[in-house]
């Protein structure tokens, strides 16, 4: 029998963000806590996945744009690739969590991404937050398990209650359910058990 897909968690920050994680500098409100890191994992392996947590990492200064303090999405996925294929396991998943404001060229934002039937994933957290820390983790496990389904070739779902229903917004995200719902989890199969 197959065994679940696994992910590998890869928290990509900011310096700002990493500062934040090791306890130091100033509070930033969508800056994660160790605690939470691991909460948006337990919530990814709830779902039936097998998942690994790396350790954190500064992200790429290269993928950083000084015109528009914002960081851009390629350098990143370079970066993901890289540290996915040292883990050399094939099956593997790597979903990227950072506090980044991200964008991919022609957009103004994304708030997470991935490759469709690939391998990558991304999620940030800058546009998520609303002052209330137990609701931007939340998101970021929906937002997360999202993007992990496209990976395994899940596309939107018109089920509101459904994890894959596209967030527009803040208020779609939190409306959303947090799980797969029967059809989708019909086609991701043995991925989750
Ligand atoms: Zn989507
Ligand atoms: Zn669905």
């Amino acid at each position: 029998m197959a065994m679940a897909t696994r992910i590998a968690v890869l928290p990509l920050l900011t310096p700002e963000g990493a500062r934040r994680l090791e306890g130091q500098g100033a509070h930033l409100s969508y800056a994660f806590s160790k605690a939470e890191l691991s909460s948006v994992a337990a919530g990814i392996r709830e779902a039936g996945f097998s998942v690994v947590l790396l350790p954190a990492e500064t992200l790429p200064a290269e993928a950083f744009n000084p015109a528009r303090r914002q960081w851009q999405s390629t350098p990143i996925f370079h970066f993901a690739r890289k540290r996915l294929e040292a883990l050399g396991e094939l099956q593997t998943r790597l979903l990227v969590l950072t506090d980044a404001d991200i964008y991919e060229p022609g957009l103004s934002f994304t708030g997470g991404m991935a490759e469709l039937g690939g391998k990558l994933a991304l999620v940030s957290l800058a546009r998520l937050q609303s002052g209330d820390r137990a609701k931007l983790v939340f998101r970021a496990k929906k937002e997360g398990l999202h993007e992990l389904g496209h990976t395994l070739g899940l596309e939107h779902c018109r089920d509101r209650d459904c994890v894959m229903f596209l967030s527009r917004s803040i208020a779609d995200s939190d409306i959303k359910g947090s799980a797969f719902c029967t059809k989708c989890r019909a086609v991701l199969g043995r991925a989750v058990k």
